[in-house]
């Protein structure tokens, strides 16, 4: 089971951990701030001792970072890790902002179950069980409100229960969410809301920052 820094500290984007094994597969750290793909959130890239990782992902309790080619990393080797940190920071805002979009799709739009979401540092895609076309005047209004919010700098906060949940708390939204959130919504900027459709019965949103 590797620690996991990034729960305890999701701005952390260099650290040192001994590796516990290295195969075809991945390296497996004794602690790492690489965050693995869990929850519709990508994995991180960055680097172990200068040696690229071009992805990070579970084995069951273990996370591997998966490695570009073939190293010399061994059981027993101390490594300093670097994320490859704007990447993952656009993660952290695109991941922070889909839970208030989502906040106010539900307001303009209605509720509708959401059935997957994936972000990355390109955008966050959300799938919902709409019956119908989502209105492009009230998806316009839920952006204005997203941004709105983001803008009046909410902090967020992330509590833990005896069992582990994770519970993330901004404004008005609170959920169970195990991913990596920036610590208040003015970091995040202006974000546009695209509305996809992927196939019968499901509407998607896309949410990108604006640049
Ligand atoms: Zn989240």
């Amino acid at each position: 089971m590797t620690v996991k820094l990034f729960n305890d500290d999701h701005y952390l984007r260099e650290f040192d951990a001994r590796v516990l094994g290295a195969t075809d597969e991945g390296v497996e750290l004794d602690q790492t701030a690489f965050y693995a793909e869990a929850g519709g959130q990508a994995g991180d890239t960055g680097t172990l001792n200068g040696f690229r990782v071009v992805d990070t992902r579970y084995d069951g309790d273990t996370i591997l970072h998966v490695m570009e080619q073939p190293t010399s990393l061994e059981p027993g080797d101390v490594v300093h890790g670097v994320l490859d940190w704007d990447r993952r920071y656009r993660i952290m805002k695109l991941h922070t902002a889909s839970h208030i979009m989502e906040h106010y799709l539900w307001m303009h739009l209605g509720y509708a179950e959401r059935t997957g979401s994936f972000v990355d540092d390109k955008k966050d895609r959300a799938d919902y069980l709409y019956e119908e076309r989502l209105d492009p005047v009230k998806l316009k209004k839920a952006e204005e409100d997203t941004n709105t919010f983001l803008s009046e700098g909410h902090p967020v906060s992330i509590t833990v229960d005896e069992s582990g949940i994770r519970n993330w708390v901004c404004g008005p939204v609170e959920m169970h969410c195990a991913g990596a959130h920036v610590r208040n919504t003015a970091e995040i900027g202006i974000v546009r809301l695209k509305r996809k459709n992927p196939g019968r019965g499901v509407e998607r949103v896309e949410t990108s920052l604006a640049e």
